[in-house]
């Protein structure tokens, strides 16, 4: 099932068409109404995720070795998208897809066989990522979790903030700072990443609490309170943890943006059909330039988004740096899929705040990729800084 990911080669129209069709038939299954029922008591998808690791779709990047299909980031990219264009959400299981690399770039293969053919047969849940923390937000390098070697563990105390998943995953990528911030050259430097067993610390230093939200999407506060983490749970060298995550955050980046085209096709379908169809002042209200001329132009904005994608996606899978790609590939699908909620929502007029409509529901969804994993402004800084060269500003 692989296609060659050359850069020179970037693939155009349905790539991957067998996948598309294969996914589409699972989300078949799943209907709006089965979110629209999880939205309302803010429950898991676990049928869903199961359907989703039982045909294969979760373990599409784990190489075959170990279990997976070994399949580039742009047949994940794929994956998520179609889930979303299908009117599902990948939200509840799309971090395995990035979380996992961490482990495979970095990991010993004593740990990549201890875990990945657990995490792609689905008795393994890797789905939690550990990085926000409430004092100090996207300045990712101030963060104040420590954890301190004692023997054969490390002692981790501190809090997360935002941890997502963490009490529907067996294992959670933590980032913590093993050397205080002032002893260190550079602050990205001292700064470890770790395997921590969730099932283990519940309740033995680790406590979850969840955080209310406007969107279904499971999401906790972490307390660590002297928690024992083994130290065979570091993944590669201490105190290289930052550099290990960032390129699993580029691989994040282009995932989510994809889930972001996925729901911005979803959105435009909708405001189409129903533009065609309602029949006001006598003639559909399609034919109203003020109706369709936002429809028409965030589908320009989420092709034009798409290729952004495409081309950082290419790049990761060739190995090559994707940095600038990955984080326009977000920002701009997270535009043009908002341009189309924004539309979608105008276009179903007061039935779009109805909930049997759905529309509401995909529209407060869609407002999260605006923020997260990492929010316009400080993609427009790191643009601003790294790609034209001016001063940093953050
Ligand atoms: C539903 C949800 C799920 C999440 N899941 C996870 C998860 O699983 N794991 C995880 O680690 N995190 C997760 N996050 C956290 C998410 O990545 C952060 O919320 C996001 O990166 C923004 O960080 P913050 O909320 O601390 O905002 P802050 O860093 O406090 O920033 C607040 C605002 O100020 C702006 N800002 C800050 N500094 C600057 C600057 N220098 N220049 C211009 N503007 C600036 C930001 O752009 C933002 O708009 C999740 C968040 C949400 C809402």
């Amino acid at each position: 099932m692989t296609e060659d990911s050359d850069l020179t080669q970037m693939t155009l129209g349905e790539d991957y068409a067998d996948i598309r069709d294969g996914v589409r038939k699972v989300c078949a299954n799943f209907p709006l109404e089965y979110w629209h029922d999880k939205d309302e008591i803010a429950e898991y998808p676990h049928e869903f995720v199961n359907a989703m690791t039982e045909s294969g779709y979760l373990g599409a990047l784990i190489p075959e070795e170990y279990g997976g299909a070994g399949l580039p980031i742009r047949a994940g990219s794929v994956i998520l998208e179609e889930i979303h264009a299908s009117g599902c959400s990948a939200a509840a299981c799309h971090a395995q897809m990035y979380i996992m690399g961490t482990l495979l770039r970095h990991g010993s293969e004593e740990q990549k066989r201890k875990y990945l053919p657990g995490i792609a047969n689905g008795d393994i849940r890797l789905q939690a990522f550990g990085v926000t923390e409430p004092t100090s937000g996207t300045d990712t390098t101030q963060l104040k979790t420590r954890a301190v070697r004692q023997g054969d563990h490390y002692v981790v105390n501190g809090q997360k903030v935002w941890t997502s998943r963490a009490l529907q995953s067996d294992l959670m990528l933590l980032l913590c700072r093993t050397t205080p911030v002032e002893e260190v050259a550079k602050r990205t430097d001292g700064l470890s990443t770790m395997i921590v067993d969730l099932r283990e610390g519940l309740g033995n230093g680790l406590e979850i609490t969840p955080i209310p939200t406007m969107i279904n999407h499971n999401t906790n506060q972490l307390f660590f309170d002297d928690l024992k983490v083994p130290v065979e749970n570091l993944i590669g060298e201490e105190g290289r943890g930052f550099r290990y995550i960032l390129d699993g955050m580029n691989a994040e980046r282009v995932l989510v943006a994809s889930e972001a085209i996925g729901d911005g096709r979803w959105f435009t379908e909708k405001a189409t059909a129903y533009a065609n169809e309602r029949v006001v002042f006598g003639k559909p209200i399609g034919a109203n330039q003020g109706i369709q001329f936002p429809i028409a132009n965030a589908y320009a904005q989420i092709k034009a988004a798409e290729l952004m994608v495409r081309q950082a996606a290419a790049l990761f899978d060739d190995g090559k740096p994707c940095g600038a790609e990955a984080n326009m590939a977000k920002m701009l699908a997270s535009e043009a899929t908002w341009a189309a909620a924004e539309a979608c929502m105008q276009t179903y007029g007061g039935f779009a705040f109805a909930k049997e409509y759905h529309i509401e529901r995909k529209w407060r969804e869609a407002r999260i990729f605006k923020t997260a994993p990492i929010s316009t402004n400080l993609i427009l800084g790191f643009v601003g800084q790294h790609v034209l060269g001016m001063p940093r500003s953050y």
